[in-house]
């Protein structure tokens, strides 16, 4: 039985109205804010990948019962909906002397990534969610002799995994992109590209019926007792069981604090390009690279023409990141746009985003009970479109009192390890930022 307890939540997202991905749907249908007294038989707070497949595969395995999904903004201006769209499977590298150990555990994780794809895939497939699903691959792109090695350690250890992948050289690398910036990269092909601001939406709008979704209204307070009481601005929630969904915010909801470490990154969306543009770009419509150098940029080419840019990874101790960051980032994109689009001048980046990650020191995701009837699905260490959705179905299965092989590999898996001290954090992570931005220099 739980301890009564109290919990003022602070911070709260504070999310702009920059998302370029979701800036370019059509305008949303206003919002069901809560209001009132409500009870439920399930609350899961956080409407990204996790908490949207967690509270629909609820609803699928408890249809008698009642589910509440409550997000503090817009679903679709949050992470999920700002992110850069690859849903991938296979993306570490890995860097361990225990190979046998890191293979087995690099192989559950691509396992879980290929199950959350499968998840999402037959969600959008059955109510035919138009959000640019393409599974076409990544290629992982190099611009450096630093950045070739970066590619050839990367294909020694999808050697050991036996994993299917292609070496491209430059004039391959130009086929594609158009640009002739990169001189080598890697092609693997289990990744999918999604619009992810109409992907969330879809996936929010074609709940089962016995969800009920909440939006703008962020979760201000818990009571944790044997049933769980939330509150909002205008609405009190109550549920015998709730779902911590919220990543990185899921700290302080009196769990795992000085666990995590937030983070954002940014995204740039150009306009159109016109049909001259499109013309002296060349290259395929649709294409994806992800960095040879972690802290490199990934680019892509979406369907409807435009160029999105994203890199820069800045610690945001409140969870949120400031203006003055984003503008920050946005002078970064100009200059990684440019050294690649030299071609098209007078393309500008019309939308530039920013949007919270969180990690953990040891790469451990936050999983399973954390007291009585308080569950957490958190911390999937930015690739969260494949991992949240398909740790978000885990942890439902997980409530609802099933098993399978795929939950005992989370049940298993390690939790997030203690931060060090924040004055340390501040200092060493802001630090190796600076030092690693600095080293991918042209991959940048
Ligand atoms: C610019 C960018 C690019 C990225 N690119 C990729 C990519 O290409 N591929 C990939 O796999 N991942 C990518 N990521 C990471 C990915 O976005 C996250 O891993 C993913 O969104 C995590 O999903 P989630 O549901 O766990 O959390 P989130 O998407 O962060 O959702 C958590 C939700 O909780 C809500 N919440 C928080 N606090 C409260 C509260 N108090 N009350 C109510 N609701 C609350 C938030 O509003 C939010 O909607 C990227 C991230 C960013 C920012």
């Amino acid at each position: 039985m739980n301890a009564a307890r109290h919990i003022d939540v602070a911070p709260l997202p504070r999310m702009d109205n920059r998302n370029g991905w979701l800036e370019i749907l059509p305008p949303l249908p206003p919002a069901n804010v809560a209001t009132g007294s409500h009870a439920f038989d399930y609350v899961v707070i956080g409407g990204g990948f996790t908490g949207l497949a967690a509270a629909r595969r609820l609803a699928e395995l408890n249809p008698d019962s009642s589910v509440c999904l409550i997000d503090a903004g817009r679903i679709g201006n949050n992470a999920a909906g700002r992110c850069s769209g690859f849903a991938i499977d296979q993306a570490h590298n890995i860097r361990a002397t225990d190979f046998a150990v890191e293979i087995e555990s690099e192989k559950n994780q691509i396992t879980l990534n290929r199950a959350g794809q499968d998840y999402l895939r037959d969600v959008v497939q059955t109510h035919d969610i138009d959000c640019d699903w393409r599974e076409q691959g990544k290629v992982h792109g190099a611009a450096t002799p630093r950045g070739q090695e970066l590619l050839k350690a990367y294909s020694g250890n999808l050697d050991l995994l036996g994993a299917e992948y292609e070496h491209l050289d430059a004039t391959r690398m130009k086929q594609i992109t158009g640009t002739n910036f990169y001189t080598a990269g890697l092609f693997t092909p289990g990744t999918i590209l999604i619009q992810p601001a109409a992907l969330v939406r879809g996936l929010a709008e074609t709940m089962p019926a016995n969800v009920t979704v909440f939006e703008d209204s962020p979760v201000t307070a818990i009571d944790y007792d044997q049933v769980q009481r939330l509150r909002t601005a205008s609405a009190v929630i109550t549920a015998p069981t709730v779902i911590l969904a919220n990543n990185g915010f899921a700290s302080r909801f009196g769990f795992y604090d000085d666990h995590i470490i937030p983070i954002s990154t940014f995204g740039s969306l150009t306009r159109q390009m016109t049909d001259e543009e499109i013309a002296i770009l060349g290259g395929e419509i649709s294409w994806g690279i992800i960095p040879a150098d972690p802290f490199g940029t990934s680019v892509r080419r979406t369907a409807d023409n435009r160029i999105l840019i994203r890199n820069i990874y800045s610690y945001s101790p409140d969870l949120n990141s400031g203006e003055d960051t984003r503008l920050w980032a946005r002078g970064k994109h100009e200059r990684s746009f440019r050294n690649r689009f030299p071609m098209l001048p007078k393309l500008e980046l019309e939308y530039t985003w920013g949007g919270p990650l969180a990690l953990s020191r040891n790469g451990a995701p936050v999983f399973g009970k954390l007291a009585d009837r308080v569950f957490a699905s958190a911390c999937h260490n930015g690739v969260g479109i494949a991992r949240g959705t398909i740790c978000g179905k885990l942890i439902a299965e997980d409530v609802s009192g099933q098993d399978s092989g795929l939950l005992q590999i989370m049940r298993n898996a390690a939790r997030p390890s203690k931060l060090l001290p924040a004055f340390m954090m501040h200092i060493g992570i802001r630090a190796n930022f600076a030092v690693r931005r600095m080293r991918a220099g042209r991959e940048l």
